[in-house]
């Protein structure tokens, strides 16, 4: 575990140590950035494939995708199961102890990932949602992939 020391433990100065869900939350923040794993599961597949040219979280596109193919009008999302609330087992898995924290939470991000979808199939794109549990089937994660880009 990384105790990471910056300006939020300055003003707990009282002594108070963080309960499970705040360590639990800051473990989920450290998992959720730019380079999770997830998404380099999905690239590396990507290039396998011979799909490159693909470009990251660009600005300019609605919900910034993780990977973009600019010229096929192609968008996928990498999304993990629990963050944006997945129907599969591990979606389902909410802590039991502040649901109330984490249900609003969850609720708001499907909400978003579904205008962003949206959004970029009405400009005209194709999206394709690829969820952390389908990353176990590297087979099937590759034949999802690949009949995305025939689209
Ligand atoms: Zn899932």
């Amino acid at each position: 575990m990384v105790w990471c020391s910056v300006s939020r433990t300055s003003h707990q100065s009282s002594g108070r140590k963080e309960s499970p869900e705040e360590q639990r939350s800051r473990t989920m923040r450290a998992v959720r950035s730019k380079d999770t794993s997830p998404e380099l599961i999905v690239r590396r597949t990507l290039r396998s494939l011979g799909f490159t040219g693909y470009r990251l979280h660009h600005k300019r596109l609605t919900g910034k995708p993780d990977v973009a193919f600019l010229g096929r009008r192609k968008a996928i999302f990498v999304h993990g199961c629990f963050w944006h609330g997945h129907d599969c087992p591990r979606g389902a898995r909410i802590p039991k102890s502040n649901r109330d924290y984490w249900l609003p939470k969850i609720k708001r991000n499907r909400e978003r990932d579904k205008e962003h979808v949206a959004a970029l199939v009405e400009q005209g794109w194709s999206v394709l949602t690829v969820w952390e549990c389908d990353l176990r089937n590297t087979e099937e994660l590759a034949d999802k992939l690949r009949a995305f880009m025939a689209q």
